[in-house]
This record gives C-alpha cells, sequence and structure tokens, in this order.
C-alpha cells in the first residue's frame, strides 16, 4: 500500500516522512485513530515508505520487488503481530500461516478494517481475540534476527491494547532495549487500555478522522457515486471511511424520497398508508432500514441547525434544502428530541431483530402524536 492510496490525510503523511528524513523518528511509534480510521493504512504505506529502496520525497515507488513484496505483505523484513484466536502449540506455525493469509486478504479488500472486520473475515469470536503470549515470544525472536533485505525490520503490531499482561511484559522487554535494526509500528484504537509502561517507550501520532469532503471524493472516485449521494454519506459517516462504505452498498438511493413521504403520512396520520409503508421498509432489509433512520436522525440535527445555527453550518444538498425549508417549520426543537429519541429506539431495535414492520409501525404512531402534540 502507498501513501497515495490513502486519501487525504496529507499532515499525518508529512509527519512521518520529514521525521525519517530528519533521523527523528523514534524507535517505537504508536499510531492511533478511531476503530476502522486510518491509522492502520497509514502505517502499512509508512512500513512501505521505509522499506522501498527507489521512494522519493513523500511515497513508496510503487513499483520495485519490494514494493511488490510489501504490496502483498509478504515482505521478509515486514512482521506482523496480530490479535487472533489462542493456538495450540501443535498448530502454531500452521496457525500463524492461515492467520497471515486471511490478515492479507482482508487488507486487499478492505484498508480501513475495524477489529470486527478482522474477527468475521477469520472466523473468531470478538471476545476470545487477544495477542497471545507465544505472539510475543516470536517478537523477541524476529528482533533477534538480521534484517534479509532490508536495512531495518518492521514489527507491526496491530491493537497492542489486546496484549495480556504476560506478553505485555514480553514486549516490554524488547521496547526497553532499542536496536538499530528494527522499528516497532504499533497501531491502536483504545488508547487508554495500553499499558503505561509500553505507552511511555512510545512516540504518539495520532491519525484524526477523515473530513467530509475527503470521504465523499474517495467515495466519487472509487465506486463513482454520484456527487450529490456522496455527501449525503459523508455526512452520515462521521469521519470514518469504513462506515461511509458499508453506507454506499447499504444506501438505498431514495433516502429523502422515503423519508419525506413517511414524515408526510405522519404528519396527516394516515394510519392506513403507514401499515403499507411499515411493510414496503420491511422489505428493504436491514442495513437500509438502519440506514434510513440514521438518514432520519441527520434530518432533525440539521433542523435544529435550520433554525436556530449558522447558515454556513448547513451541510445539505440542494434538494434536501429544499425539503428542510418546511420540515423544520413543523419540527421545532423540543419535537426533536423526542422524535431523536424514538428513532434511536428503533434502531437498537432493528439491530436486534425485533420484527421491522412492528417497529415502523410503533415508529410512525409515536412520531404522528409528537407532531400533532
Ligand atoms: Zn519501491
Amino acid at each position: 500500500m502507498n501513501f497515495k492510496d490513502i486519501t487525504g490525510q496529507e499532515e499525518v503523511k508529512n509527519t512521518l516522512t520529514q521525521a525519517l528524513k530528519q533521523n527523528h523518528l523514534a524507535h517505537a511509534l504508536l499510531i492511533r485513530s478511531d476503530d476502522g480510521g486510518a491509522g492502520l493504512s497509514v502505517a502499512i504505506a509508512f512500513a512501505n515508505f521505509m522499506l522501498c529502496p527507489n521512494r522519493s520525497e513523500t511515497d513508496a515507488c510503487g513499483e520495485c520487488d519490494t514494493c511488490s513484496k510489501t504490496k502483498k505483505l509478504i515482505h521478509p523484513d515486514f512482521h506482523f503481530v496480530l490479535p487472533y484466536k489462542s493456538l495450540s502449540e501443535k498448530d502454531d506455525d500452521q496457525g500463524k500461516a492461515e492467520m497471515m493469509s486471511q490478515w492479507r486478504s482482508l487488507i486487499s479488500e478492505n484498508i480501513y478494517p475495524t477489529l470486527r472486520n478482522w474477527a468475521s473475515h477469520a472466523e473468531i469470536e470478538t471476545k476470545q481475540i487477544s495477542i497471545s503470549v507465544k505472539e510475543s515470544r516470536r517478537i523477541l525472536y524476529n528482533v533477534s534476527l538480521k534484517p534479509f533485505e532490508a536495512e531495518k525490520k518492521i514489527i507491526f503490531i496491530w491493537l497492542p491494547e489486546l496484549l495480556g499482561i504476560e506478553a505485555a511484559n514480553a514486549l516490554l522487554k524488547v521496547l526497553e532495549e532499542p536496536n538499530q535494526r528494527t522499528q516497532f509500528l504499533l497501531v491502536a484504537h483504545d488508547y487508554e487500555k495500553i499499558l503505561p509502561t509500553i505507552l511511555s517507550r512510545t512516540q504518539l501520532v495520532s491519525v484524526r478522522r477523515f473530513t467530509e469532503t475527503e470521504i465523499s471524493n474517495a467515495l466519487i472516485k472509487d465506486f463513482g457515486t454520484e456527487p450529490e449521494k456522496a455527501e449525503q454519506i459523508a455526512r452520515l459517516a462521521e469521519g470514518n471511511m469504513n462506515a461511509a462504505k458499508d453506507l454506499v452498498h447499504g444506501m438505498p438511493d431514495n433516502n429523502l424520497a422515503l423519508f419525506q413521504n413517511w414524515f408526510r403520512l405522519c404528519y396527516g396520520q394516515k394510519m392506513v398508508d403507514l401499515v403499507f409503508l411499515s411493510e414496503e421498509f420491511q422489505n428493504m432489509g436491514k442495513e437500509p432500514q438502519k440506514n434510513l433512520l440514521q438518514f432520519g436522525l441527520s434530518m432533525l440535527r440539521e433542523s435544529l441547525i435550520w433554525n436556530y445555527g449558522n447558515a454556513d453550518q448547513i451541510r445539505l444538498t440542494v434538494e434536501e434544502k429544499s425539503f428542510m425549508a418546511n420540515f423544520s417549520k413543523v419540527i421545532q426543537a423540543n419535537k426533536v428530541d423526542k422524535i431523536s429519541h424514538w428513532i434511536n429506539e428503533s434502531y437498537y431495535q432493528i439491530e436486534r431483530n425485533v420484527n421491522p414492520k412492528m417497529v415502523f409501525l410503533d415508529l410512525s404512531i409515536q412520531i404522528s402524536k409528537i407532531i400533532k402534540a
């Protein structure tokens, strides 16, 4: 992976490449972002940058033999330590090989995976996932080796917060005795759960969320999403590219039309029509149902800004604005709170597989009551 494969995030790319150039790089970096954020891919691209002998000022060449190996995550000096299921002594080597092949296939599909994505890809229960003591001992062994091809080898630890105490102590040992031939890259989400003794031996690099513009540009470029829809999704994704990509696949093109029609029926208390509409929602499937509810929440939030905020802060498409002009007159602030509460409730019920027709019908009745109150 190259830096250019990651949309935006210029500040952190710059910080890292400059630190390397000026020899200011600590022997262990802790790169931190949200779950599903850009931290993981930034770290992989930086490893590629460090290993590439033909790199430019700003990126790996992407074409040399080294780049072709790092791209496939098979470079012999690029070691991965990952949370995984616990393996018996006997399955250890085979298990590690299996883990790496699952990891390679995950990253080739998704460069912003969440822990949950990894667990489901590798078919592990999330609660059984951890970095084992054996993995930590393997770090000790790898550190003792000379690099095979590069000047330095890279030990890449994804989610050090999932190290058990014993495993963390093994890691601590190597972090305490840095050697010139090893670069540690730790990539974390739950930064607070990492042992302070480990934190104190690393240099922190924070990777921010994506901006809405970065997300909508990436969606237009990678998926050919229509600009208006890309903007809508970027707003819902709240800086998370992974969530945005899920929304591309799960979001009906006509969320606004659906929502508009639904609210019109609630406003008119058209109960018979609402029963039919709930059936229609039921047939959409779970992800689109959740997305419609999320869309509703974002419309309610925007209506507050519309009524009380600064017009510059309005983040709506042209079509949405024309809807909002009427919507915001009907839905005053006290109603926004109440309706948002019921939409949130419904969202959790849908997640828990409660019958969607009943959920949407109940919700419609609540909304009708609140609007008319
Ligand atoms: Zn290269």
